[in-house]
């Protein structure tokens, strides 16, 4: 059986980021990643430029420290000076408009005192040229590369983008995921279960682990455990970038998916991966019906939730990421157990835990947990800790690698 970083290898190999589309600024998409380099088409400040209300003069006008000087103008932010500064002139000067001809420094407003006559008095024994000023292209030059295709989108990417006029602009999309349960057991949320039935939580769970990261997700609802239910459900599925089932891939009499999946064109690439829980969990691609595009990925979820949990932190995030052009992440860390914990497993175990770090060091907690069907003890974890199979006390202080499924970024 493969282990789990083969499985892993294995998904990352078949997939390739998404074909770029087109995005716009007034729905900026956020934690996207562009697809192309970004050049600024001005100068950036566009003319040199006060960084305070204040006034504009010669720094040697003031090489005392401390002069009289006559106003000549009065320029705020948006109007081009009329007038040029010479010795002994000043122009007063908002914070945002351009500094006249000849003029070198802004002395700040509060240094100030108005005299009569259209006369100012200054004081600032340390003015320089340049103080107070940002001069023309300092940030940026027109034909500057200001964001590299690769760089993902953050707010001040955003600014940036509108700065340089980029309204529209090249992206990686996010991929669109199809969710799809199953099982003849299983009934929607509004439903009261009767005898013999449970509740879709996988449905809802999966939904927000898309959407964490960073996809978008389409419920599909329930498939009951028959080819007739499960085939048209599946074919709707595939026409996402990505197909997430959940159950059916044990191997019980009515576990119909893989077989419904191969009859579809699903080309099984791993079926069980040594871990508890999740070891059902099964991995396929479809090729698409255009060009060379990257194939359709399917994911089988074991039905148990936890199993179901994991299964996507480790294989389907990685994989969304990918195809996001995002590099899979280092969901892992190391980090010391809290306490002493006596634990048995036939198979490395992502057991649910509480992750936390104090004095720069991780430290973990295995929380109380009935197996992979109980979901309610993961509402207490934020992280799973990693056990070896075998039969251990292991001790407080001793390091396990933890799977982080919070964002931390
Ligand atoms: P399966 O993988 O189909 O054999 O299901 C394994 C276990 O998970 C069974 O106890 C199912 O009842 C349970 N299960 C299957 N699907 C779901 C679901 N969508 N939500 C919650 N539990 C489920
Ligand atoms: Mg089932």
């Amino acid at each position: 059986m493969r282990s789990v970083a083969e499985a892993q290898k294995c998904v990352l190999e078949q997939v390739r980021p998404l074909p770029p589309v087109t995005a716009r600024l007034d729905a900026p998409p956020l934690g996207l990643v562009l697809a192309e380099d970004i050049i600024s088409d001005v100068d950036m400040p566009p003319f040199t430029k006060a960084l305070m209300d204040g006034y504009a003069i010669r720094a040697s006008s003031l090489s005392g420290g401390m002069s009289e000087l006559t106003v000549v103008e009065e320029i705020t932010a948006g109007k081009w000076p009329v007038c040029g500064i010479g010795p002994g002139e000043a122009a007063q000067i908002m914070t945002g408009a351009p500094l006249p001809e000849g003029a070198d420094a802004v002395v700040m407003r509060e240094r100030s005192q108005t005299l009569e006559g259209n006369r100012v008095r200054l004081e600032d024994a340390a003015i320089r040229p340049g103080s107070n000023v940002m001069p023309r292209g300092r940030e940026m030059r027109r034909g500057d590369v200001v964001l590299k295709c690769g760089t993902r989108i953050r707010p001040q990417e955003a600014g940036l983008l509108a700065t340089v006029g980029r309204t529209a602009f090249q992206v990686h999309p996010a991929p669109r995921v199809a969710i799809l349960s199953t099982g003849d057991e299983v009934v929607e949320p509004t439903a009261t279960p009767r005898p013999g039935q449970i509740r879709n939580g996988n449905g809802s769970m999966l939904v927000a682990q898309v959407c964490r990261a960073g996809g978008v997700p389409r419920y599909l609802g329930i498939a009951g455990d028959r080819v007739e239910a499960l085939r048209p459900r599946i074919v709707e599925g595939l026409g996402d970038d990505v197909l997430i089932l959940s159950g059916g891939v044990s191997a019980g009499k009515l576990d119909l998916v893989p077989q419904v999946l191969a009859d579809l064109g699903m080309r099984a690439l791993f079926h069980k991966v040594s871990m508890k829980p999740g070891k059902p969990v099964l991995f396929g691609v479809r090729s698409r019906q255009t060009g060379d595009d990257p194939p359709h990925l399917v994911f089988g979820l074991p039905g148990n939730p936890v199993s179901a949990m994991v299964c996507f932190e480790l294989f389907v995030r990685p994989a969304l990421r990918a195809l996001m052009a995002l590099p899979p992440g280092p969901p892992f860390v190391q980090a010391s157990l809290a306490e002493d914990f006596a634990y048995r497993t036939d198979r490395p175990t992502y057991h649910p835990a509480r992750l936390w770090s104090t004095e720069g060091r991780w430290l973990v907690q295995p929380v109380p947990w009935f197996g992979s069907p109980d979901l309610r003890a993961v509402a207490a974890a934020n992280a799973f800790v990693v056990f070896p199979e075998g039969d251990h006390r292991h001790g407080a202080g001793e390091t396990f690698p933890v799977l982080c499924v919070e964002d931390r970024e």
